[in-house]
């Protein structure tokens, strides 16, 4: 009995009321006590049906708050088989060269951005001048800069930015903050992110630095920055970081294999990560504070998360991770909801500098001071 349909034929709802309930939308009905859904549905065009666009629709599909309802994609074959597929109106189908016209479709509230990264500056500065909401997928741009624009542009436009930080709202994630938080760990020492598997076909855009924007730290490596921070609770202020290479012809100029970085948090504590795309078994977090730890493994895949302190087990429930995203979204959209860590695009501009810095250290060998 968990469908929302099961739910509303158990509450004998007629077929009308069925076929309209989407727009309303209804409460997850993991129990039937619980009220149904009677606020803003956030309707949500996706953009870029790859890999990771069609783990987002099929978790939309679990959603009460927020909905897919319209594509944009160059593939005209592709858009057939979402519309289908989903239920897509045709009239909310667009491609990369027409989709500006999205400014005049009233359906449509937000767009989520999940092309190559490279594209992503420039895809939600349009999607900012058609007044849509933008979310758009780590890493948000290819570097600080391209990040602040787009927060400039967003906020120019009076439209929310947000990223697809979907660890944020991840149960044991957020047991281990809410500890931290209340200092069962004590002062925190030390951090140690490990992120990394072995990438395969070496004609992929994940290494190609004109799409890519990088190599490895781009895709992996910012899940080790971002949960530095989100389980420190601070944010780096000097970075040391070395890149070792062994396949140049796989991984080119400006498209990194393995970087070791380490990093200083102006409480003293200090970090250190490995980002690469040479090794597997890698997604692992460890949190050593005065008074305890915390471990999470694996700590940043799809699920499910696992992660023991020094009090024990984490239990928390497993959760579809863009599902709880999305519905999180619509209330940080139309409720202002403010989530425990941000996902805002000024929380995804501090990554971006981190890597700025990560790649500077690289080249100079020295010690980088990050400012925000
Ligand atoms: P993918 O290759 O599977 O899909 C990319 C899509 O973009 C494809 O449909 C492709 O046709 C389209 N596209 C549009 N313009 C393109 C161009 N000029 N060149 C190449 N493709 C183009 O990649 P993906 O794994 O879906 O990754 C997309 C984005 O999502 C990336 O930014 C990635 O970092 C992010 N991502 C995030 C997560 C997460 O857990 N948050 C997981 C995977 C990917």
């Amino acid at each position: 009995m968990n469908s929302r349909r099961d739910f509303l034929q158990k509450l004998g709802i007629s077929a009308l009321a069925l076929h309209l309930a989407p727009l309303s939308g209804w409460a997850n009905s993991k129990n039937n006590t619980e009220a149904p859904y009677e606020g803003r549905v956030l309707r949500v065009a996706i953009m870029g049906l790859g890999g990771y666009g069609t783990r987002v629709a099929e978790a939309m599909q679990s959603c009460t708050k927020a909905k897919l309802v319209g594509l944009v994609s160059g593939t005209p074959s592709k858009i057939k088989d979402w519309q289908s597929k989903y239920g897509i109106a045709e009239k909310n189908c667009y491609n990369y060269e027409n989709f500006d016209s999205i400014k005049n479709n009233p359906d449509i509230d937000a767009v989520y951005v999940i092309t190559p990264n490279a594209l992503h500056h420039d895809m939600v500065l349009r999607v900012a001048k058609a007044g849509k909401h933008a979310i758009c997928e780590k890493p948000m741009a290819v570097n600080a800069k391209e990040g602040q624009a787009m927060v400039d542009a967003c906020k120019k436009a009076n439209v929310k930015l947000l990223v697809g930080y979907r660890m944020h709202f991840e149960p044991k994630t957020l047991e281990v903050i809410r500890m931290r938080n209340s200092g069962e760990f004590g002062k925190i020492l030390f951090f140690q992110g490990q992120c990394g598997f072995k990438i395969g076909d070496p004609t992929q855009w994940r290494l190609n630095k004109q799409l890519a924007g990088g190599g490895s730290m781009m895709d992996i490596g910012i899940y080790a920055i971002n949960g530095s921070r989100y389980m420190t609770g601070e944010d780096p202020v000097w970075v040391t970081a070395q890149e070792t290479k062994t396949d140049p012809v796989k991984f080119k100029e400006g498209v990194d294999e393995t970087i070791q970085f380490q990093f200083g948090f102006p409480s003293g504590a200090v970090a250190s990560c490995l980002s690469t795309y040479n090794m597997n078994n890698l997604d692992r977090f460890f949190l050593d504070g005065e008074k305890g730890f915390a471990e999470l493994q694996p700590s940043t895949g799809y699920g499910p998360i696992q992660g023991r302190t020094h009090k024990g087990e984490l239990t928390q429930p497993v959760t579809t991770h863009q599902t709880v995203q999305m519905d999180e979204m619509s209330a940080i959209i139309f409720d202002n909801k403010q989530p425990v860590v941000p996902v805002n695009g000024e929380e995804a501009v501090k990554d971006l500098k981190i890597i700025d810095a990560i790649y500077q250290a690289v080249k100079t060998g020295s010690k980088v001071t990050i400012s925000y």
